[in-house]
């Protein structure tokens, strides 16, 4: 897969995807990522790529036609009017499975789910915006999506675009060590299913179904007074993918309730929730006699 940036800053990304697994699956020819300078196309002394907006207001917009013109030396086309489909459903040409996204707190909230729908993909292209933001007729006539990586903003769309390309290449097939690595992890999309011993699951791990993941301990046993969790040092792993799928639920309940209503519950899951919530009803105080 290849990962396409276009950035007024091509020189932040130095250091980002030099170190840990991005740079391992570049290594191994897994991902490819090429960092376009937007300055270079420019045709004027100062590399000018940003102007005031019209109608007035706080600071600049990037201009459309540097933009337009780096799209276009990626092989990437305007569409022919607003409401044509770039990439039509039959269209099997490998410039099908590429996606241009402009990062912008404006976007669809990139989640998990949508990383993995752009790991599946040949080529994505990343641009990053600056000051006010990008002229909207790019949006309009090249991308595919918007993509707002949380509600709040930053002053560019670097650190939106290595987030998500950090987060979708963690996906593509052979670049975690263990195949399936990605479903154990918190927003894993395989159900609670996957069976103790399947080939590649370790066997006290369960398949995260949407939910957090659960906590990890590692040496020391004990550390300033605090013991790791009895359970993960006795080597019962049916008893560690219980105590696992708890700490699951438990952490999804207090820290993001909202997932619950997408994950893949089992009935066992449905009673154990049942279970942590009723431990957290306050107990009804008794009421004062009158005095
Ligand atoms: N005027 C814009 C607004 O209020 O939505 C903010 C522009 S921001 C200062 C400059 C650039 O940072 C944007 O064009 C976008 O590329 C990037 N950016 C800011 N917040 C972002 C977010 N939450 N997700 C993705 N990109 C973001």
């Amino acid at each position: 897969m290849r990962f396409e940036i276009i950035t007024i800053f091509p020189g932040f990304f130095a250091g980002i995807f030099e170190h840990g697994i991005v740079r391992r699956a570049q290594a191994e020819g897994l991902v490819g990522i090429g960092l376009h300078d937007l300055r270079a196309f420019t045709h004027d002394r100062h590399r000018t790529v940003d102007d005031r907006p019209f109608g007035g207001g706080e600071g600049m917009v990037l201009k459309p036609e540097p933009l337009a013109e780096a799209l276009t030396s990626l092989g990437i086309e305007a569409k022919r009017d607003e409401k044509q489909v770039r990439f039509a459903q039959d269209d099997t040409r490998k410039v099908n499975e590429t996606r241009v996204v402009m990062l912008s707190a404006q976007g669809r909230r990139f989640t998990q789910a949508v990383a993995r729908d752009l790991a599946g993909l040949e080529r994505v292209v990343l641009i990053c915006g600056r000051y006010e933001g990008v002229d909207e007729r790019i949006n309009e006539l090249y991308c595919d999506m918007e993509l707002s990586i949380g509600d709040y903003v930053l002053s560019g769309g670097e650190l939106a675009a290595a987030v998500v390309l950090d987060s979708t290449m963690r996906l593509i097939p052979g670049v975690l060590g263990n195949e399936a690595s990605g479903e154990f992890e918190s927003f894993g999309a395989h159900d609670a299913s996957i069976t103790a011993g399947e080939a590649g699951v370790p066997r006290s791990q369960h398949g995260s179904g949407g939910l957090l993941d659960y906590p990890h301990y590692t040496r020391p046993a004990e550390f300033r007074g605090r013991t790791a969790p009895e359970v993960l040092l006795n080597g019962d792993h049916q008893q560690i993918r219980r105590w696992r799928r708890e700490q699951q639920l438990r952490k999804t309940l207090a820290n993001r309730p909202d997932l619950l209503e997408h994950a893949l519950l089992s009935d066992e899951d449905r009673r154990t929730i049942d279970g942590i919530q009723s431990a957290q009803v306050p107990k009804s105080r008794p009421v004062p006699p009158n005095s």
